[in-house]
């Protein structure tokens, strides 16, 4: 089937789900949504794989974090208004075709990061939202990366208490709030595992260093974080 969709696919452009317009290009958004969704370029900051903005090998934003626990980090897009409206649309109103898009150019980055991975995982939603969402969109997102590249998905965390939305908080008051939010599961499994760790948006890095500490204390030889967009 997958054969067939991709032959398809290379006689039957797809119309671009960004502007619902143009054709994709190679199957991603197309030229003019491509300029307007811009990706970071070569020189990336290695907390949060957004472009970097001082000689350093770590960006102006996360100069200003305590030092993450993950060893990389690779980010899809650089923030703005319109990586915003995408977000939204992908996060709340469920765009599932935004996902494939999203997911090929996840795989494009991954293979030019050269890391190797054992296994895929996502920032559980606590079981009440998930229940009122009706989806987790960092899974969904993280299941069809492992389709595309091959890297196998595994569910590994569990967010333990129902963390009070972060939007309005402070960045040492999120760090509080997200303290010992997540642990791991199956130990066996995490023990000197090379895990990449998906996310949506990157805004002070609280949740993914929670997630990111419950993973290596489990044993985890190394985390490398995957997010949509640094804000
Ligand atoms: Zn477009
Ligand atoms: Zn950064």
């Amino acid at each position: 089937m997958k054969i067939i969709s991709q032959v398809l696919n290379y006689f039957i452009p797809e119309i671009c789900p960004y502007c619902q317009e143009n054709f994709t290009e190679n199957g991603l958004f197309c030229a003019e949504c491509l300029v307007k969704l811009p990706a970071p370029g070569q020189n990336i900051c290695k907390s949060c794989g957004g472009d970097l903005d001082l000689i350093l090998d770590i960006c102006s934003k996360c100069m200003k974090e305590k030092p993450a626990p993950w060893s990389d980090a690779i980010c899809l897009f650089m923030m703005n208004s319109n990586v915003q409206h995408l977000v939204e649309q992908y996060k709340y109103n469920n765009k599932i075709e935004f996902l494939s898009q999203m997911a090929d150019s996840a795989s494009h980055k991954i293979q030019d990061s050269k890391i190797h991975f054992d296994c895929v995982t996502a920032i559980p939603l606590h079981f009440m939202k998930h229940l009122y969402r009706g989806y987790n969109q960092s899974a969904l997102l993280a299941k069809r990366i492992a389709i595309v590249t091959g890297i196998g998905y595994k569910n590994l965390l569990v967010r333990r208490k129902f963390t009070k939305t972060q939007t309005r908080l402070s960045g040492e008051e999120r760090h509080k709030n997200l303290k010992g939010a997540f642990f791991s599961k199956n130990k066996a499994f995490i023990e000197k595992k090379d895990i990449l760790l998906v996310d949506d948006v990157f805004t002070t890095g609280s949740t993914l260093r929670s997630a990111s500490e419950a993973l290596l204390s489990s044993g985890a030889n190394s985390v490398t974080i995957l997010v949509l967009a640094r804000r």
